[in-house]
């Protein structure tokens, strides 16, 4: 088997360098959560493969080509009838940018059981999901069910990162899905301000702002420990990311670079998280991979683009703070 499984939609991106409003070149790029991290971990040197549903349309094709041209082992459905997903997206500064989706009724959201279950017979050491597939139709959050139970059951190592996107759901709508799924994750990743969609006491229940707080984080971490969770990964944007897991708290700062677009940096983390994982690399190592990745995605242009291969990833590690 693979070393690494994940599926879900990848779009075609078409990018601007300034105000979508004033017009002008867009540039053609593949985007999704799970491609990213695909990518990421394919340039590591490990073995992936990813699962989707494209349109019959050159942009599909382009997908297929590009997550092919990075070794990964590609497992796709081309539906006859409907379209490859498409955004824009707008670097309106170099710390804001914005996504406009056309998405609805793509390809991709009809992404299912069917489509994921030959991947999963191929035995992979892990399945990575996001919280975005669940979002994107009934199909799908069904295959996202159905691949967490089935992967957890047979012993595959489950990797789930909440990926909470507004456009796409509520978060009432999200954490009544995602929550109860959770228990199926060994690592669970999430933004800090993520947490508590994947809380099983619910909305309400902890004193949530627009960040979580340090005690309402380990509460939720707890809790999801309890649940069978092994590893709470919550990352903190320039702040770095920590990890709760039985043994105790572990914390890395942000590899401090310049950040010059930000799209991509979560994915970019998991990607050298769960390198680290597939490596035997104890919880320190991880975090370091992830924050080392993290901060090539934020210092270079493109969602995956900039990321490092094994032998690059000593260039931003030299100058990394150290976890503390
Ligand atoms: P996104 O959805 O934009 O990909 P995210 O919320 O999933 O973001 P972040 O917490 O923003 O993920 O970033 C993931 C990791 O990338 C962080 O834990 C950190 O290690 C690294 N990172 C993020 N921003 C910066 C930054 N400005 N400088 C250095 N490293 C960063």
């Amino acid at each position: 088997g693979v070393d690494l499984l994940t599926f879900g939609e990848s779009m075609v991106s078409l990018r601007s360098a300034g105000p979508l409003s004033a017009g002008g070149s867009l540039a053609m790029h593949v985007a999704g959560a799970e491609s990213n991290v695909a990518v990421g971990v394919a340039r590591l040197g490990h073995s992936v493969s990813w699962a989707g549903v494209i349109g019959a349309d050159p942009h599909g094709e382009y997908i297929l080509r590009q997550l092919r041209s990075e070794g990964i082992h590609v497992r796709h459905r081309v539906d006859a009838v409907r379209s490859t997903g498409v955004m824009f997206l707008e670097q309106r500064t170099a710390d804001l940018t914005r996504a406009f989706y056309y998405r609805t009724g793509s390809a991709g959201s009809t992404l299912s059981r069917d489509d994921v279950d030959l991947a999963l017979n191929a035995g992979p050491r892990i399945l990575h999901l996001t919280g975005i597939t669940a979002a994107l139709s009934a199909e799908a959050r069904a295959a996202f069910g159905y691949a967490a139970e089935r992967a957890a059951a047979e012993g595959v190592l489950v990797s789930l990162d909440v990926n909470y996107r507004s456009r796409l759901w509520t978060r009432d709508e999200a954490r009544a899905v995602l929550a109860p799924l959770a228990r199926h994750a060994d690592i669970l990743i999430a933004s800090d301000d993520e947490l508590d969609l994947v809380a099983a006491a619910g909305p309400g229940a902890h004193p949530f702002g627009g960040a979580t707080s340090d005690d309402a984080e380990a509460t939720v971490a707890h809790e999801l420990l309890d649940r069978g969770v092994s590893e709470v990964v919550v990352k903190r944007g320039a702040h770095g990311a920590g990890v709760h897991t039985a043994t105790g708290r572990f914390e890395t700062a942000a590899v401090a670079v310049t950040s010059i677009d930000t799209v991509g940096a979560g994915d970019a983390f998991t990607a050298g998280y769960l390198s680290a994982v597939l490596d035997g690399g104890d919880v320190p190592a991880r975090l370091e991979r992830g924050a080392v990745m993290g901060a090539f995605a934020v210092s270079t242009a493109g969602d995956w683009e900039g990321l490092p291969g094994r032998d690059e990833l000593d260039m931003l590690a030299a100058t990394q703070s150290g976890a503390t």
